[in-house]
């Protein structure tokens, strides 16, 4: 439970390495206790074998190591894990472990709930209760790394922040966790792994290009013609596709990364000829790819998958239009572990 202890995750490696000078050690010594922190992923002081005993008791009298527990891992049929992850306080968000034959991939939650309104997402509709920490973030990253070295007897190949929540309404934390997630001090893995999934907030994604961020970017499109898309996501009434067009030409100029836009066909709602076209002209402005995913039922059948014309249409159209297009199936569904079915049953 929560503790009035500071959690010494919550310091940098400089602010670590100053609270042992204060107290009359080494720099140094932070330095040891870090690599525990973050390398090891300690969940103790004790585990810290190579720190002197009196010094594991100071720490434990100042602070609380916080980390995660993985509280119940449910497998699909087709070889994704879904994790449920119990957080120091008592919630609960979802991570998901995707298997394929070459890679293995951790799609991780950004925030506890959304305050975003997707209409076609199950996570959309838990109130947003907070964003994680980002040690709360790079645990799930090492949980899921656990598994596939266990299960696929292989590391984790590559992350996507797909999960519950929006990762740029948690940019901080974010940005912290793959710092973390990407320093030889932590995982050590490439930021070209890492693929951060956005909504598309205009602001945060101009942000993050004049970081010059090295991982990759998708953008949850969907559709081109904003009344469409207010219809189907409400928060692009107050973030509409002009302002979003604008931050992807500027994260382009400045990162020289392609972006991915990700996009469901729904019956009825995005299927005809103009959407397609509409996705078209948007393609134009900056260099991107489309990946056509499936639609995931949540459940009250508001929204249906398109048919397979409609898909071939797309498919073809962009191809046409020398776009890259993609047409991915979704998997773990029966274990609601799919894109958007987090937090279905839970
Ligand atoms: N908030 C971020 C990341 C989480 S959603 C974002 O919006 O990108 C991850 C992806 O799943 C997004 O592309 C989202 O649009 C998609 N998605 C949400 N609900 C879905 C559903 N029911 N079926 C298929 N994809 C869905």
């Amino acid at each position: 439970m929560e503790s009035a202890k500071k959690d010494i995750r919550a310091l940098t490696k400089d602010q670590l390495r100053d609270f042992f000078v204060a107290n009359g050690d080494k720099a140094f010594r932070g330095n040891q206790v870090y690599e525990w922190l973050w390398q090891k992923s300690a969940h103790s002081f004790e585990a810290m074998t190579n720190i002197s005993k009196e010094t594991r008791e100071m720490l434990k009298k100042n602070f609380v190591i916080n980390h995660i527990k993985v509280d119940q891992m449910q497998r699909s049929s087709d070889g994704t894990i879904k994790n449920a992850v119990q957080l120091y306080d008592g919630l609960i968000v979802e991570s998901v472990l995707i298997p394929t034959a070459t890679r293995t991939t951790a799609c991780v939650s950004s925030q506890v709930g959304c305050s975003l309104d997707c209409k076609f997402c199950a996570t959309s509709r838990l109130k947003r209760m907070r964003n994680l920490n980002p040690d709360e973030i790079y645990d799930q990253v090492v949980a899921i790394d656990n598994e596939s070295r266990l299960y696929f007897d292989k590391p984790l190949s590559n992350i996507v922040f797909m999960g519950m929540g929006e990762p740029l309404m948690n940019y901080k934390n974010v940005l912290q966790s793959i710092e973390k997630i990407t320093s030889k001090e932590g995982l050590g893995m490439s930021p070209k792994r890492i693929t951060v999934s956005t909504s598309g907030v205009p602001k945060m994604i101009k942000k993050m290009a004049d970081e010059e961020v090295k991982f990759n970017l998708a953008v949850s499109l969907h559709s081109a013609i904003d009344e469409v898309r207010t219809s189907i996501m409400p928060f692009n009434k107050n973030f509409p596709l002009k302002d979003l067009r604008e931050a992807l030409q500027y994260w382009f100029s400045k990162t020289k990364n392609r972006i991915t836009y990700e996009y469901v066909v729904w019956e009825g709602i995005n299927d005809t000829q103009a959407d397609v076209e509409a996705l078209v002209k948007f393609c134009r402005f900056a260099p991107s790819k489309v990946n056509i995913i499936e639609y995931n039922p949540i459940d009250d059948g508001a929204f249906q998958q398109a048919s397979n014309n409609a898909i071939d249409m797309y498919q073809k159209t962009l191809e046409a239009n020398n776009i890259t297009v993609t047409v991915r199936r979704s998997r773990g569904k029966d274990i609601d572990a799919a894109c958007g079915q987090l937090a279905n049953k839970s």
